[in-house]
């Protein structure tokens, strides 16, 4: 089996990459970080993320497995001081894996022929970073509204619990393969009307936003961000690809989402 080692660059992290690589010379495993079977990450869900845009073109065949530095993550199984367990976890592969929804975005540029396409594993927003973000919704290729606020946010479920959360959007089981809008800070009076909720879309179906108001509009892909490109339209439907993690723990994903919420010590 063939492994890549990917860490967030810090000094913490690169100590624990290097006695995690040790360890797995030890046992007789390949590293290679350019054709890989298996990518272990060694930092936060941050970190996870860079890695899978990193793997890109190699997401139908590699599994991730995510070690955390700090706290258990969303996309992290294994703690740093767990390394021997991973090594003997990996010893007894047998090829379980767990796929999750990836979002497909195409970016339509002002000024370019084809649209630009991003995948997303938590979510993708649009802002206006001054000034109110106004854009038509289409669901479907219908216009479902035009949106006044500071932006929207197009997640994934397991992106569910992170940027969508903090705006007021719904936790998703991973297992649902839907993609979910939510607003952030919409403007609702009078005048200016939105549905005012988070939407949680069917698998087939697709959004697009088409920014209508003037000046240059800030559209990220995870960690990834273009500013100061004119938008002209963004289609967002769930990716034919998924992103796969092997799978040697079963940590529920409401275990996961009370962990980092909540907290053990509100049992009742
Ligand atoms: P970061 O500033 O480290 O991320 C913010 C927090 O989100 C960190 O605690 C991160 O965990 C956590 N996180 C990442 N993915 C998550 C997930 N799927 N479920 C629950 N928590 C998650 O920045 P980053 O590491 O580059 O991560 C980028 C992500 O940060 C974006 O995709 C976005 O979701 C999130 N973000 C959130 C806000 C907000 O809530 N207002 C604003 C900007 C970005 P780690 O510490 O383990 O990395
Ligand atoms: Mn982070």
């Amino acid at each position: 089996m063939k492994i890549a080692l990917y860490h967030s660059g810090q000094d913490h992290s690169l100590d624990v990459a290097n006695d995690l690589k040790q360890l797995l010379l030890n046992e007789n495993f390949e590293i290679d970080d350019v054709n890989p079977d298996i990518v272990i990450t060694i930092g936060g869900d941050g970190t996870l993320l860079s890695a899978v845009h990193k793997y890109r073109a190699l997401m139908n065949k590699v599994r991730f497995v995510g070690v955390h530095t700090g706290h258990l993550g969303f996309y992290t199984d294994w703690r740093d001081y767990e390394l021997e367990k991973l090594v003997a976890a990996l010893k007894e592969d047998h090829g379980e894996e767990v796929g999750y929804p990836l979002l497909e975005i195409a970016v339509q540029y002002e000024g370019e022929k084809k649209p630009v396409i991003y995948n997303a594993v938590n979510e993708s927003t649009l802002k206006k970073i001054s000034g109110t973000l106004v854009a038509d919704v289409y669901i479907g290729g219908v216009l479902f509204e035009r949106f006044r606020g500071d932006g929207l946010c197009v997640s994934t479920p397991t992106g569910s619990t992170a940027y969508n959360r903090s705006v007021g959007g719904a936790i998703v089981h991973p297992r649902l393969k839907v993609l979910q809008m939510a607003e952030i800070a919409s403007i609702n009076n009078r005048v200016f009307r939105t549905v005012g909720a988070s939407l949680i879309l069917a698998p087939n179906e697709k959004i697009t936003i088409i920014p209508v108001a003037q000046g240059t509009v800030n559209f990220t892909s995870d960690r990834e961000d273009t500013v100061g490109r004119v938008i002209k339209q963004v289609e967002y439907r769930i990716a034919k690809e998924e992103v796969h993690f092997a799978k040697y723990r079963h940590t529920g994903f409401w275990n996961r989402v009370q962990n980092a919420f909540i907290g053990k010590d509100n049992e009742v």
